[in-house]
């Protein structure tokens, strides 16, 4: 029997530090956990490279990818459309490896359609009015797309009883080991670790 990957979705408004969430993640579990990398019609900002943080593609190509069947999920989100890859999530799977998917909660929907036993954790910040005070600190944004966020995170925030886990991000470490902790915990889950059963029966002294 072979080990089955994990897959992760993490969501939460913008700005409430999924990002480095994802990221000491994954310095806890190089080789283990995987990012997705998205693909985004909008701009890129600041110091963001493309490959890396995003494909960033025009909305012709995104339509094209859609239409060829090429994204697990995806969804608008203000005025730009985002979306999964489909071919590197399901390689990763296949060899067992965890894959993280940081996205929105349209996207976290699709995912929960499409593949019911990934695991889904909702990140919320202490409250608006951090999230407000992260936003504007981050320094990325015009005011009017701060408050367009501001709005869309309230209406995020009714949907996080459809997740698993809800993860409030107050003190970093704090996530960062709640997330690592639901990760570890899921992956021993009896759907994910059957395949530890069969190693035990088929495990041969030399
Ligand atoms: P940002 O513009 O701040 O990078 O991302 C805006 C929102 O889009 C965030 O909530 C982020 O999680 C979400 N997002 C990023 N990639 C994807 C994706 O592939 N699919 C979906 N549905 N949402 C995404």
């Amino acid at each position: 029997m072979r080990k089955d990957g994990l897959l992760v979705v993490l969501s939460g408004p913008s700005g409430c530090g999924k990002d480095t969430i994802i990221s000491k993640v994954l310095d806890h579990l190089t080789g283990e956990a995987f990012l997705s990398v998205s693909m985004t019609t909008r701009e890129r900002r600041g110091t963001e490279q493309d490959g890396v943080d995003y494909y960033f593609v025009t909305p012709e190509q995104f339509r094209e990818n859609v239409e060829n069947d090429l994204m697990l999920e995806y969804a608008q989100y203000g005025a730009n459309f985002y979306g999964t890859p489909v071919g590197p999530v399901k390689h990763l799977l296949a060899q067992g490896k965890t894959v993280i998917l940081n996205i929105e909660v349209q996207g976290g929907k699709n995912v929960r359609r499409l593949i019911p036993d990934a695991v889904e954790i909702f990140v919320a910040p202490p409250s608006l009015k951090e999230l407000e005070r992260r936003l504007v600190n981050r320094g990325t944004e015009t005011r009017d797309a701060i408050d367009r966020r501001l709005l869309i995170a309230q209406a995020e925030l009714q949907c996080a009883c459809d997740y698993d886990y809800i993860v409030v991000n107050d003190v970093l470490e704090d996530a960062v080991e709640d997330v690592l902790s639901i990760i570890r915990a899921s992956a021993l889950k009896t759907n994910h670790a059957m395949y530890r059963i069969s190693e035990v029966l088929n495990h041969v002294e030399s």
